[in-house]
């Protein structure tokens, strides 16, 4: 699975590890060459140039952190964003496979590998969710696909319903849920007939069965070898018939990998599976943080990252802390505490977090430093120059004006956001006579 790409992708990152320091131009080809990568492993174009604008993204905004070279800290990212690109957003649920009997529904192309998986799936929940299975093959064109799923079914110890000649798709699924209801099954599986190519007497079948089966999960079976163009497969079956998940099959081969990256952000669904032979037992749940960590096989560098950066955040607490415990609290200082308490869910939330911080929460609130406020007055730091941030009393009635109007604000903002930061300073220096300040910037880390 993956070996083309993860092998171009390791030679990209081998050469960028040998250099020491790294210019912009190193990153800029190294990227050039992450997206030519993905897209000869038939990652979708949109798709790729997504993935290396994020990266780019994340590479220049990077803090640097010494213990380990920006080639590393370039291999994290990528590492973060395989994850981001094969997981999408939001957490996957669980099958719906509880509530019995729960119905799901196997579609897809002749070829794809729908019967083999629809087995494989049954062999799994028998086995590993302790489940009782029925099989039902809807394929009333090939006889030969319900003779197979038959065997499989015998093969597995799973029980399959049994063929009666001359009955239409609808008229199995039917008997299919009368049966799996009374003989106390949990899982009741419809493997549906495959055509070549998608075809509306096809997707009319689907939907007859589907209406007559009400599934709790629609699952399509795609063959991963053929790349971009099971991604379409997937779009078209989930805009005809409504899928709830994606099989991909044959990922055991040196195929090309690029649909396994681009199905969740082309069509939103998730890659439930993945085949990976043709033996009962060759299928595998799709773990996105596993498959990232296949395709980039450096596992070790990504943890020493994760490492350095938990190691550095920790510095840079202690530093803050020292700077501020001796009352050094400069408008940079106060950017980045607000930009950190926006990233955490807002001023309110954050001093929620804290103990015995209620007071002080209520009182910022009343001081006018809510979010919304907050935004403003990054707006304002933006708008001053570099020695203005380091000293705020350098902000004479001329340098005010010019502020606040490259902020699109008044000046009486900006005083209002002196006053803050005289307040915030204070409170520092306060906090830092306590405990408190420690804690305080630990939770903002
Ligand atoms: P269907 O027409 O979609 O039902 O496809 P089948 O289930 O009959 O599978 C077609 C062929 O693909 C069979 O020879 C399977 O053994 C094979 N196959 C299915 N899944 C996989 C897989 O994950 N890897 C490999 N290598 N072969 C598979």
């Amino acid at each position: 699975m993956f070996e083309n790409l993860s092998e171009r992708l390791g030679g990209v990152f081998d050469r960028l590890t040998k250099k020491g320091a790294l210019s912009e131009a190193d990153v800029a080809t190294a990227l050039r060459e992450v997206r030519t990568a993905l897209l000869e492993a038939d990652v979708s174009l949109p798709v790729a140039r997504d993935f290396v604008a994020r990266v780019q993204e994340k590479a220049t905004g990077q803090a640097v952190t010494k213990s380990v070279t920006p080639g590393q800290q370039v291999i994290k990212i990528v590492h973060d964003e395989l994850i981001a690109v094969l997981a999408g957003e939001g957490p996957v649920e669980a099958l719906k496979i509880d509530n019995p009997p729960a119905t799901v529904l196997m579609v897809g192309l002749q070829g794809s590998g729908k019967t083999t998986t629809t087995a494989k799936l049954a062999k799994r929940f028998t086995e590993k969710n302790n489940k009782r299975v029925l099989l039902a093959s809807l394929d009333t064109n090939r006889p030969a696909a319900m003779e197979q799923l038959a065997i499989l079914g015998a093969q597995i110890g799973v029980d399959s319903l049994p063929i009666v000649k001359g009955e239409s798709a609808v008229q199995i699924a039917k008997r299919a849920k009368t049966q799996a209801a009374m003989g106390g099954y949990d899982v009741l599986f419809l493997d549906t007939a495959g055509r070549l190519h998608i075809d509306e007497v096809l997707m009319d079948e689907i939907q007859a069965v589907r209406d007559i089966a009400a599934p709790r999960e629609t699952l399509l079976v795609v063959d991963g070898l053929t790349g971009q163009d099971a991604v379409k497969v997937a779009s078209e079956f989930d805009g005809k018939v409504g899928i709830s998940g994606v099989v991909l099959t044959r990922m055991d081969g040196d195929g090309r990998g690029g649909a396994a990256l681009s199905m969740r952000a082309v069509t939103g669904k998730p890659i439930r599976f993945v085949g990976l032979g043709e033996k009962m037992d060759a299928l595998e749940v799709f773990e996105p943080e596993r498959v990232a960590g296949r395709i980039l096989g450096m596992g070790d560098i990504v943890a020493l990252v994760e490492k350095a950066q938990e190691t550095f955040e920790a510095e840079q607490a202690e530093r803050m802390m020292k700077r501020f415990q001796k009352g050094l609290f400069n408008m940079n200082d106060l950017k980045m505490q607000m930009e950190q308490m926006l990233k955490m869910g807002g001023m309110q939330a954050m001093m929620g977090m804290m103990p015995g911080m209620g007071k002080m929460s209520a009182k910022a609130d009343e001081a006018g430093l809510n979010d919304r406020m907050i935004k403003r007055q990054i707006a304002l730091i933006n708008s001053m120059t570099k020695k203005e941030r380091a000293n705020p009393d350098l902000l004479a009635a001329s340098r005010k004006k010019r502020i606040a109007a490259g902020a699109g604000l008044d000046v009486a903002d900006l005083n209002k956001l002196l006053k803050q930061h005289r307040q915030m300073a204070d409170m520092m220096k306060q906090m830092g006579k306590g405990g408190m300040l420690k804690q305080a910037i630990k939770a903002m880390m």
